[in-house]
């Protein structure tokens, strides 16, 4: 744990967006309360960081709404030595979530200022079990794969089979699917042997995923 110090702010976060709506983890909610989200945004007041909103990070992206970072981990059901595969980088403040709760983190971001952003902030916090990847991760991470989790956190046309089959048995895939100009449904995906159960959780809105098995760029 890279820092112990309990901010009023976050722990306002906690109490009042997130378990008021039902999150009852009670190690993802203290693991929220003590990491320093207002380190992953720039040039912004600090109380803001922690309102019930996504905020521009630049480049036509945004840091997810703490209620959505908060749900779609839970829906992981992150153990303690499981590797994580995250498509979307973006700050970095979800990856910090995820490493806090798992063994290792493989985290991917098309854009390289953010990533490289995103690994200063990280870097400097202490996190020794982030490694960081810069690319399309429509095509996930063949390289380090198969994983026990995979979250992407940008919206998705429809579910890469790539991302499915980099899924160890038992694994949880969760991925907004959906149209990027309207709405799109968080799906949650688990491998059971060759065969994919999937559950759909609430609408949402998020940025688009770009890439080969996603929308294209333009
Ligand atoms: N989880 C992030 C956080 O806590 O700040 C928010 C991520 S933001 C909503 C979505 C991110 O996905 C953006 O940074 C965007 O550049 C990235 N992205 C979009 N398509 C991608 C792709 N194919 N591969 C990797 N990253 C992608």
């Amino acid at each position: 744990m890279p820092f112990d110090k309990v901010d009023d702010l976050s722990e306002r976060m906690v109490r009042t967006q997130i378990q008021t709506r039902g999150i009852i983890n009670e190690r993802l909610c203290s693991i929220m309360k003590r990491i320093p989200r207002h380190l992953f945004i720039s040039g912004i007041a600090k109380e803001k960081a922690y309102g019930d909103h996504p905020i521009s990070i630049g480049h036509g992206q945004t840091i997810s709404q703490p209620y959505i970072v908060a749900l779609m981990t839970d829906l992981l059901s992150i153990q303690k030595n499981d590797k994580v595969l995250e498509i979307g980088t973006g700050s970095g403040y979800q990856t910090a979530v995820l490493a806090e709760l798992s063994e290792k983190v493989y985290t991917i971001e098309r854009i390289h200022e953010l990533s490289k952003h995103a690994q200063l902030i990280l870097n400097g916090l202490g996190y020794d079990n982030i490694y960081f990847i810069e690319g399309d991760g429509s095509i996930g991470y063949p390289e380090q794969g198969p994983f026990d989790k995979i979250i992407v956190t940008a919206a998705a046309p429809i579910v890469p089979e790539e991302l499915k089959n980099q899924l160890s048995d038992n694994g949880i895939l969760v991925i907004p699917v959906g149209d990027y100009r309207s709405y799109q449904v968080i799906n949650v995906i688990r491998r059971i042997g060759t065969l994919f159960e999937v559950k759909e959780s609430i609408g949402c809105r998020f940025v688009p995923l770009i890439g080969k098995y996603a929308f294209d760029g333009e």
